[in-house]
């Protein structure tokens, strides 16, 4: 309901969803703080020589290093206000004074019944032409995954809206799910998943072992996917108000991406860090989650959602802390990879399906140094990917 056209019904749903959270926020806080507190405990008891720190824990399952970390964050801290400009340059597209937080995932604004309505294949067919610009295998892979019925869409009443990649041990095929409603932020996130199967495609034949890649590389093919199909369908917008609901979504990336994501670390952070001296009240985690947002959007949104802690699940995931970053570093890292694609010309498949094949067996820093021989523990890296944000960024002001 936050993704619908409608400002109004838009604002009415924040609201609700806030005041339905609200009335659980005693309980959503005891989650977060028996997660929290048990990471800690665990963390204390496995080592009786050094103290571990969540973030190295947290590195360590993402396959990067502290260094990688601190760069990335650092990087992006720096560009924050590329993302903020994103943010108003929306607000100006939507003809208001500053959006708010009901409006960080609203579609392009358009007349009722103006935005196109994709079908099942033809969006198929517009990824599959996309991925084919670099290479044949992987725009003929999105073809088979819908020949061969790989892709579940059908829509039901019990479908809630969303989409996952997953695929077997045995036989070794990827399957994508999805609900799919035609906007053209469905086809990116289609492409998105394809990106995902893509990635397991191309490691079939490897051992199981070596295919666990990590989180962060693994929102790297994904990201690719859509940075391939989204470049597609800029070139071949007739008309510059097409060109406003494509650069609408890489600003609303953006925006996410350098602002939405870095407060989530932001607020993660602190709260481990509280969470070490006392168990914290919803209300103290209210002002961290205001705060962090305060630090990361400063003055491009008129309020911050101080119940995101609650509403954003990801927090409460039991299985791994830090469901954040992964999202940005694998945004940036595709972003670089794909800056790469015309100094390799027709090598380049080659060098992406390599790079791909390696990450169940290396950490990303050795992974990239190898086949691009670049430093992602240093800030020129990030800063070359935060660069091609800036430009999609400046493209979008320049059609609003
Ligand atoms: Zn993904």
């Amino acid at each position: 309901m936050l993704r619908q056209n409608d400002r109004n019904k838009r604002i009415s749903a924040y609201h609700s969803i806030r005041e339905a959270w609200t009335n659980h926020e005693e309980s959503s806080a005891a989650i977060l703080n028996a997660i929290n507190g048990w990471r800690l405990e665990n963390n204390s008891l496995r080592s009786k020589k050094r103290d571990l720190h969540y973030l190295d824990i947290s590195c360590h399952q993402s396959h990067i290093n502290r260094e990688t970390l601190n760069s990335l964050m650092g990087t992006t801290y720096e560009n924050r206000s590329v993302g903020q400009r994103a943010l108003k340059a929306m607000a100006k597209g939507m003809k208001v004074d500053k959006l708010g937080p009901w409006d960080i995932l609203a579609p392009a604004p358009m007349m009722a019944g103006e935005g196109k309505v994709y079908g099942l294949k033809e969006s198929i067919d517009l990824i599959s032409e996309a991925f084919s610009r670099l290479t044949p295998q992987m725009g003929d892979f999105a073809q088979m995954m819908y020949k061969k019925n790989w892709i579940d869409s059908r829509p039901s009443e019990f479908r809630s809206p969303g989409a996952y990649c997953t695929g077997f041990t045995n036989i070794r095929e990827p399957r994508v799910f999805m609900t799919f409603d035609g906007s053209i932020g469905n086809v990116l996130t289609l492409a998105h998943e394809i990106g995902h199967a893509y990635h397991n495609w191309v490691m079939r034949d490897m051992p199981v072992v070596s295919t666990y890649y990590a989180m962060t590389t693994a929102e790297t093919a994904s990201i690719f996917g859509e940075t391939l199909v989204r470049d597609y369908l800029f070139e071949n917008c007739k008309t510059d108000k097409d060109k406003f609901e494509i650069t609408w979504q890489d600003a609303e990336s953006a925006a996410a991406m350098l602002c939405n994501i870095p407060a989530r670390f932001e607020f993660e952070k602190q709260m481990v860090e509280k969470r070490k001296e006392a168990n914290i009240p919803a209300s103290e985690l209210k002002s961290m989650m205001n705060d962090s947002w305060k630090l990361w959007y400063e003055d491009s949104l008129s309020e911050y959602d101080d119940m995101y802690w609650a509403s954003k699940l990801h927090f409460s995931i039991s299985s791994i802390g830090f469901y954040n970053y992964p999202y940005l570093f694998g945004y940036l890292f595709s972003l670089g990879i794909y800056a790469e694609k015309d100094n390799h010309g027709d090598n380049f498949n080659e060098l992406y399906t390599n790079i791909l094949r390696d990450t169940g067996s290396m950490n990303a820093v050795d992974l990239i140094k190898k086949h691009l021989n670049k430093n992602i523990e240093e800030k020129a890296f990030w800063q070359g990917s935060l660069d091609i944000v800036e430009k999609a960024v400046s493209r979008f002001e320049g059609l609003v």
